[in-house]
């Protein structure tokens, strides 16, 4: 059954920004469904579907995302193909645009799974991504946002996550194509006032992404250095393969994990090897679509 999930980040969205997160899912997942029905790999839609998000300056992912402490946007993304456990990462990067893309290159071109800043752009250069001016990443509501807590000496991450506060918008996908394969993409500018160089859980396979065409798929959305602790989404994936396959089971309890032992924050996007889904979050929100062949409408929701 093919059949795809998408998510554009679990934390407390204002209603002032939940049509526009809704709307961001709604194409991104019309994109990819196009996609799938048409016969295309799992991979193809998951990239076009994150390129989209990425694209979408509502989410913390390519232009748009949140701004470290030195006020520079800092991207990550990773993608995953559960036939082959083959799987490519970036983290760190400054002139990117679309950095799922980039991970994409660096799965399929390359005999690494994780680059980082520099060697990552020399990758993208060498492979015909183009690169861009750092500044052409950064909107003025980011700019804006960061300039408020700047001399304040209590901010901190951690807190603001602890009270959810923290706008977590990082954004992912989970596809299912025709021939059973499944692919998994994550994509983030991280957590806002970040550490320079600090990576989260979102490049990291394992902890953000996971696919193995046996069990599943997950991408993960929060607290990134909770969500590493726990090694997020590979924990969905055996609570999900010791379950029989019940995706929402190995969602909600790896959710009560995180928090329990991490004290963490966030939400997953979980899809079994049949194509059915899980979804669980501890945030006030999470924004989210979904569709397979059995629906005739696709499920949005922030
Ligand atoms: N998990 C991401 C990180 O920690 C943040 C997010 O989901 O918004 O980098």
């Amino acid at each position: 059954m093919i059949s795809l999930i998408v998510h554009g980040g679990a934390w407390d969205i204002p209603d002032d920004a939940v049509e526009a997160h809704r709307k961001g899912c709604s194409v991104a997942l019309n994109i990819g469904w196009k996609i799938l029905r048409s016969g295309g790999s799992a991979v193809d839609a998951v990239e076009q579907v994150v390129r989209s998000l990425e694209d979408d300056e509502t989410f913390d992912a390519g232009r748009g995302s949140h701004l470290n402490a030195i006020g520079q946007v800092e991207l990550d993304a990773s993608i995953m193909n559960g036939r082959s456990l083959r799987c490519g990462a970036v983290a760190g990067l400054h002139c990117i645009r679309n950095p799922i893309s980039l991970a994409r290159k660096v799965m399929d071109e390359s005999e690494h799974v994780l680059l980082v800043g520099d060697g990552a752009e020399r990758f993208a250069s060498e492979h015909d991504i183009e690169l861009c001016d750092p500044q052409d990443l950064v909107t003025m509501r980011e700019r804006e946002r960061w300039s408020a807590v700047q001399g304040k000496e209590n901010f901190t991450t951690k807190d603001a996550f602890r009270h959810q506060k923290a706008a977590s918008d990082t954004v992912g996908a989970v596809a299912l194509d025709k021939d059973g394969n499944m692919c998994v993409g994550t994509s983030t500018g991280g957590t806002f006032n970040k550490y320079p160089g600090r990576v989260g859980d979102s490049p990291l396979i394992g902890c953000g992404t996971y696919a193995d065409n046996e069990v599943g798929g997950v991408s993960t959305t929060g607290w990134g250095e909770a969500m590493i602790k726990v090694v997020m989404a590979k924990t969905v994936i055996d609570l999900m393969e010791a379950n029989g396959g019940v995706a929402q089971v190995a969602a909600e309890r790896s959710i009560e994990i995180l928090k329990r032992k991490a004290e963490g924050f966030g939400g997953v996007i979980v899809m079994n090897a049949r194509g059915q889904f899980g979804i669980a979050y501890n945030t006030p929100r999470m924004a989210r679509a979904y569709i397979n062949a059995e629906m005739n409408e696709p499920f949005i929701a922030a």
